[in-house]
């Protein structure tokens, strides 16, 4: 499958062949041993180019780092391994999961397999495009700001952004660490309720990790809705193209139709969410970033002495994108702005967070749409302003670590997939997956690649 279309498609940065077929061949003996081989056993799961694999080359799509092979696996390609899974490669990206199409990968961009001619989202586009085109049932992203979600949305799969604290970070390469999240991709959200089981839980190497283990998510799937309250963001149905505005109503018509109670609720600090984030994720971004100096990892350029070879490396290694993030983070970090900048955004969070309080106090789960417009074509939004608005509706959930995923929901525009988001409170992953899975159960059928 990988064969037939990879060379269109460009999903993947790396395609680890043959230790594949060593680890898939480990399952064999395990099986043929009579020991239990995991509940992944020998299912390919394709993982984003920036998370640490042990010995195989992580890029995070950017010049940077080329050449670098990690000396340690992430903690979630560990617990993948351990459930017999069988990693087939390293998907593309955005540069250090900065962008929300894939254009931004030094490596070119990966294409969306239902039109070629459109991005697939991102910045896990290669991640989403890998399950959409059959490379793999299963991939893992990281969601910083929607980064999972959004590209889920436009190839029409599902995509899930856990609490954040749920699943380890421990060799996710850093963008903005208050935010950054792992999840899976998968073509069904039993298959999504299943890796996440696998890769969530207590991990001692991330001290943000939440100690406790994941719910039992896959046993809540078919318990249906009648008597659920759920909210419509009305804020976040503004803005958004009528071809997806209209996907969403449908769905809250279903949600009635089915028992439960659907209204309007208000959430108006999402309002400046968008804002926030763009000033928070820099911010953090140019200081995560700082180690990338010419001396710990990857490439160097030459300089005349150690601080000119530093920028030489930065200036070379770094795409525009990067760099551009790293210097609004640092200005708004500066002396005589962080208060007036970072400072205000932080009260964003907080503002962010009392207003999904105040939605739960009557609501179970909360929809809107995933993107504001199905998937888009190459070049479309070269203005940054335009791009960064593809995170209207995701971003929130990151400013506030709750939960939140997209569900596939029939098509749009051009005929191209629409994605339905459901958020729901911190930990609230059961009812969360419930809620997709009754979604899932009344989607219109089509829309294969
Ligand atoms: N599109 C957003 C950004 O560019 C989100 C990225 C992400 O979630 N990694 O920052």
């Amino acid at each position: 499958m990988i064969e037939s279309r990879e060379s269109e498609v460009h999903a993947f940065n790396l395609i680890a062949r043959e230790k594949a077929i060593e680890a898939a061949a480990e399952i064999d003996k395990a099986v043929a041993s009579g020991r239990d081989p995991g509940p992944l056993a020998g299912v390919p799961v394709a993982l984003k180019d920036n998370l640490c694999t042990r010995g195989l080359a992580t890029t995070c799509s950017s010049r940077i780092l080329e050449g670098w092979e990690p000396p340690y696996d992430a903690t979630v390609v560990e617990r993948l391994a351990a459930a017999g899974a069988v990693v087939v490669g390293k998907t593309n990206l955005d540069e250090f999961a900065m962008g929300s199409s894939t254009e931004h990968s030094a490596f070119g961009p990966t294409h969306n397999p239902h039109d070629l001619t459109r991005v697939p989202g991102g910045s896990s586009g290669g991640s989403a495009a890998a399950v959409a085109a059959g490379f793999a049932p299963i991939a893992l992203g990281s969601d910083t700001g929607g980064s999972i979600r959004q590209p889920a949305s436009l190839c029409g799969v599902v995509g899930v952004k856990p609490t954040y604290g749920l699943v380890s970070r421990y060799g996710l390469i850093a963008f903005a660490s208050s935010f950054d999240q792992i999840g899976p991709f998968a073509n069904d959200v039993a298959d999504a309720a299943l890796t996440l089981e696998v890769i969530g839980g207590h991990d001692p190497l991330d001290s943000t990790s939440i100690p406790s283990q994941v719910p039992d998510l896959a046993k809540n799937l078919d318990r249906g809705v009648e008597g659920l309250r759920v909210g419509l963001v009305r804020e976040l149905l503004e803005g958004i193209d009528e071809d997806v505005v209209s996907r969403v109503h449908e769905v809250a018509d279903l949600f009635s139709s089915a028992g439960a109670e659907v209204d309007f609720v208000s959430v108006p600090a999402v309002e400046y969410g968008l804002t926030a984030y763009y000033l928070i994720a820099p911010a953090e971004a140019s200081s995560n970033l700082a180690r990338y100096d010419g001396v710990r990892y990857g490439m160097r350029a030459e300089g005349a002495d150690v601080k000119l070879m530093n920028s030489s490396t930065r200036r070379s290694g770094f795409g525009d994108e990067v760099i551009a993030r790293v210097m609004l983070g640092t200005f708004a970090l500066s002396a005589g702005y962080y208060d007036a900048y970072y400072g205000k955004a932080q009260k964003v969070r907080t503002l962010t967070r009392r207003d999904f309080d105040a939605a739960y106090a009557n609501h179970d789960v909360l929809l809107s749409p995933t993107s504001p417009s199905v998937a888009f074509k190459f070049g479309e939004r070269s203005d940054p302003m335009s791009m960064y608005r593809c995170d209207t509706c995701t971003v929130p959930s990151n400013l506030i670590g709750d939960p939140a995923m997209s569900i596939p929901f029939g098509t749009g525009a051009y005929d191209m997939p629409v994605g339905v988001q459901v958020m729901a409170p911190q930990l609230g992953e059961s009812l969360m997956f419930q809620t997709a899975s009754f979604i899932e159960s009344q989607a219109p059928v089509g829309g294969t690649p």
